[in-house]
């Protein structure tokens, strides 16, 4: 915590100098002096220390000062650090105009010059005592300053905590120092969020790349050809970095926007192993970033790969900000993001009985009610099945008109002869609603257009999830929804063998171009898993290490 400030105003120099010794003299160390030569001067000086957020503990203020008097300071200063004390330093003549400032300004005390430095120090500690008695000392790390709905402060905040840097939000609506502090910093009342560091510098509107480098986070790489470049820094790009760096591999990853990917914005994670109470998923994250530097791995944070090409038997990977890095072996560990259900309610009811793919963790609190899942591929039909475990009644809704042409015939026949589960197809949910968590599901028919409101406890939807595969596109091989193809699945079917170019058959994990590897839910066929992508990724390495010794 930083040492709170007095700071002391006069605009005579002699008188300046003394006070601020004497001062000094008696509070060695407790408490730090600043000294201002003008109301101005002394204006800026609260403006600093705010921006700072140090704490202020006293003003100490001639009233008789040009330009502006010891009252207009303190009724100007005391809307940044409205509980600092306030002391007058008057002549005889400016006794009424203290006076009038006690109800104006709330002015503390006033002292007579001239004064005895003793009776000085009798008034100050008592009013020192009381403000460190009263006053909550400010936070000392980094401030977020927006408004609650504005997007941009949202993407601020939303870096800052996923990864995982303490930051303390001020709401300038809410909160009318906040604004002030805003409305002091250039530009700052136009531009938001204004974020404030505790060495007093100010970012305004800042991008992520920018934030990233004043929070400490490593934005460009330090060599420019590695053994192993990982795209990716969820779970699976994790997993490859601490197996890669630990295994003397000299590595880097890419990350466009903060380490643990989906698996960071998991508020438990209760089937990961070793973890028998669950682990946070912004735990988990900043562990497995640690462990990754701890073995050497250079970690990239909100710096995305926009481009792979092959260089022989190299690949070049292209970075936003323009940097390309080579690299003898690759891995893909982009991940995916799930795809979001448009319709009014949505957004306010996620969580609170609406759940994006197949909440296993939720799934036994709905015994023996009537829950829905929208989706008609196989990931919706395993959801149900295993939700009419515990609900009463399942009804999957199917936008198309039979779930044949998109899930496996096992499932579709499992659904057939499961009595608790129905199935409506040709309709879309159109709306939901509920107070404290859902309640009903609006439904609408798509062949009759009829719209019907129903009781709904929970909805799960599995509406798919795309892939981050732009960066390969036209590189490696993808199926039709982007999912990188790997292994064997690159020598089935007919198109196989045009697939791969080599004799020997490809490594599992590795795609079409040798020395390219995927991992985790970017692949096709993954199982969406923390541990199966964290297992991928360890995995990639010990087939990285075989293909190196091929070339
Ligand atoms: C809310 C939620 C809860 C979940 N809960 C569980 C659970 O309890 N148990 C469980 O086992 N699984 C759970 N999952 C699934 C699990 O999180 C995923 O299967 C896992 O995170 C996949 O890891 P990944 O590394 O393959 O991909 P991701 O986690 O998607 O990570 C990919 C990373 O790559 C980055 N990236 C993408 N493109 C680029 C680029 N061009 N350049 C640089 N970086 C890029 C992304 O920003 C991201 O950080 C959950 C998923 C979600 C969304």
């Amino acid at each position: 915590m930083a040492i709170p400030v007095i700071l002391t105003v006069d605009d005579e120099p002699q008188v300046l100098n003394a006070v601020g010794r004497d001062l000094r003299q008696h509070y060695r160390g407790e408490y730090r002096i600043v000294k201002a030569g003008s109301g101005v001067e002394a204006l800026e000086a609260v403006q600093g220390l705010k921006r700072r957020n140090d704490p202020l503990a006293l003003f100490l203020v001639d009233q008789r000062m040009p330009g502006m008097t010891g009252t207009e300071f303190l009724s100007e200063a005391m809307k940044l650090y409205p509980d600092t004390r306030k002391v007058l330093l008057t002549a005889y003549a400016d006794t009424e105009a203290a006076i009038q400032s006690i109800n104006s300004i709330g002015l503390d005390h006033y002292l007579r010059k001239p004064y005895e430095p003793q009776e000085v120090f009798d008034v100050l500690d008592d009013l020192l005592e009381v403000w460190r008695d009263t006053v909550d000392l400010p936070y000392d790390g980094i401030r977020v300053a927006g408004t609650l709905w504005s997007p941009a402060s949202h993407a601020v905040k939303d870096f800052l905590a996923q990864n995982r840097i303490p930051y303390q939000w001020l709401d300038i609506e809410a909160n009318s120092e906040a604004r002030e502090l805003v409305e002091a910093t250039e530009q700052g009342e136009h531009h938001l969020p204004v974020v404030f560091f505790p060495n007093g510098e100010v970012l305004i509107e800042p991008d992520n790349r920018t934030l990233a480098e004043k929070v400490g986070l490593q934005t460009e790489a330090k060599e420019a050809f590695y053994d192993l470049i990982i795209v990716g820094g969820g779970p699976a790009g994790l997993g490859a970095a601490v197996y890669g760096a630990s295994e003397g591999l000299s590595t880097t990853m890419i990350e466009r926007h903060s380490t643990g990917g989906q698996a960071a914005t998991s508020s438990r994670i209760e089937n990961y192993l070793g973890f028998p109470n669950g682990v946070t998923g912004a735990d988990l994250a900043s562990r497995a970033y640690a462990q990754a530097k701890r073995f050497g791995a250079e970690i990239l944070t909100a710096v995305e790969a926009t481009k792979v090409e092959l260089d022989g038997s190299y690949q070049r990977v292209t970075c936003s900000g323009g940097d390309v890095l080579g690299c003898r072996a690759l891995v893909i560990a982009t991940g995916v993001t799930v795809k979001k259900l448009d319709v009014p309610g949505i957004a306010d009811l996620t969580g609170r009985g609406i759940y994006y793919g197949a909440s296993l963790t939720e799934a036994a609190y709905y015994k023996n009610q009537h829950v829905y899942v929208i989706g008609g591929a196989n990931s919706a039909g395993q959801g149900a099945m295993f939700f009419s475990r515990y609900a009463n009644k399942v009804t999957i809704l199917v936008r198309g008109s039979s779930m044949n042409i998109t899930m496996s015939q096992y499932l579709v026949d499992q659904i057939d002869e499961n009595e608790k589960i129905e199935v409506r197809t040709r309709v879309g949910v159109e709306e939901v609603n509920g107070k404290e968590k859902l309640e009903t599901i609006t439904i609408r028919d798509s062949d009759t257009g009829d719209v019907e409101t129903v009781p709904a406890a929970a909805l799960f939807i599995f509406i798919g999830a795309e892939p981050h595969t732009e960066l390969v596109d036209g590189v490696v091989e993808r199926n039709s929804a982007g999912f990188i193809l790997t292994g064997h699945d690159l020598l089935k079917g007919n198109r196989g063998s045009k697939m791969w170019p080599l004799k020997r058959d490809p490594f599992l994990l590795e795609t079409s171009v040798p020395g390219i590897f995927a991992a985790g839910d970017v692949r096709q066929g993954a199982v969406r898993r923390v541990a199966t992508a964290v297992g991928e990724g360890a995995i990639a390495i010990s087939f990285v290490h075989q293909y190196l010794k091929t070339v």
